[in-house]
């Protein structure tokens, strides 16, 4: 496996990209927006700085990751020829079953289709191509560079053979691969995100606010970062989405999106990458609480 696609340059798809390149792949980052690849290689050239100064890499390391990743905004030119495609692109199930369809008729017949889909059905994504034997979830965990996981997704049809170079190729990117069975916000999210909504809801019925909300499961938890700020870092559309596609795929009330969420997304609130969540992100990179309404 020499060279792979990276559909997609959000939050995700340029880590993805990162740590591929940083472990000698030839990667081509492909999205159709030329300002989601400008800001995905100016993201990736910032944490390359930053390993830089922790003196985790040399300077020759920083400049060899970036020469191995090519830009494209046309998806056929960036997949033609490429051994595996993973494909980090908005969760969305009408764009990932529409890019797969083209996927599939682009690239060569033995090219793995990955998808670091949160919570859509891999089967579903699979029946869209005519190799569901060959389509497999690879859910990589955000920030990708720095953590270890990878949780492994096998469709109803993915082979074992897949399964298998799939899980290699992880370990030689350093990370722990974990394989699950495909259902709804499969391992991660299924235990994730009822806990985000949950704390969303505390807020919403106004039981605390943010910062303390956060400081509670912080210093009473050991959580690295409370359950609000992470929802930022993570992007309030994404939760939304995988609420939305556990709620419909189990038919269960306990996976409604809370209210309040729904209201963020619909205002544009998506956090980090909006600029502003349930903190403020626009005058510094560092976080502080925003609406008074909320606390
Ligand atoms: P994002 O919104 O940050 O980025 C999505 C990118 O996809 C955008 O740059 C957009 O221009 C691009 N895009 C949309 N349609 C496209 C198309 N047809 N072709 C090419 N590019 C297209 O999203 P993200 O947070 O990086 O999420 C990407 C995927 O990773 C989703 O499936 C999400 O569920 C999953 N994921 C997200 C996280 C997280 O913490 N954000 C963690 C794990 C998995």
């Amino acid at each position: 496996m020499n060279t792979i696609a990276v559909i997609g340059a959000g939050t995700m798809g340029n880590g993805i990209a990162h740590v591929f390149a940083q472990n000698g792949y030839q990667v081509n980052l492909v999205d159709i927006s030329q300002s989601s690849l400008d800001t995905g290689i100016n993201t990736i050239t910032k944490n390359l700085d930053r390993m830089l100064t922790k003196e985790r890499i040399r300077a020759s390391d920083k400049q060899n990751t970036l020469n191995k990743i090519n830009t494209y905004t046309e998806l056929n030119k960036g997949v033609e020829n490429v051994d595996l495609v993973v494909e980090a692109a908005t969760e969305n199930l009408e764009i990932k079953l529409g890019l797969f369809k083209q996927l599939d008729e682009i690239c060569h017949a033995n090219t793995i289709l990955a998808t670091n889909t949160s919570s859509i059905s891999i089967t579903q994504i699979g029946a869209a191509t005519e190799r569901a034997d060959k389509v497999i979830g690879m859910h990589f965990m955000n920030p990708v560079p720095i953590m270890k996981l990878v949780e492994i997704i096998r469709g109803y049809s993915t082979s074992e053979e897949v399964t298998s170079i799939i899980m290699e190729l992880s370990k030689k990117l350093g990370k722990t691969p974990t394989e699950v069975n495909d259902y709804p916000g499969f391992v991660a999210n299924r235990i994730l995100m009822p806990m985000i909504n949950e704390a969303i809801e505390t807020l919403y019925n106004s039981v605390a606010g943010v910062n303390e909300i956060d400081t509670v499961m912080k210093l009473g938890m050991a959580h690295p970062m409370g359950p609000l700020q992470l929802a930022d870092f993570i992007g309030l559309d994404v939760c939304l989405s995988i609420l939305n596609v556990m709620y419909n795929g189990f038919k269960n009330p306990k996976y409604a999106p809370c209210p309040l969420l729904v209201n963020m997304v619909m205002a544009g609130k998506l956090g980090v990458k909006s600029g502003e969540g349930f903190y403020n992100y626009s005058e510094s990179r560092k976080a502080y609480k925003v609406a008074s309404q909320f606390s």
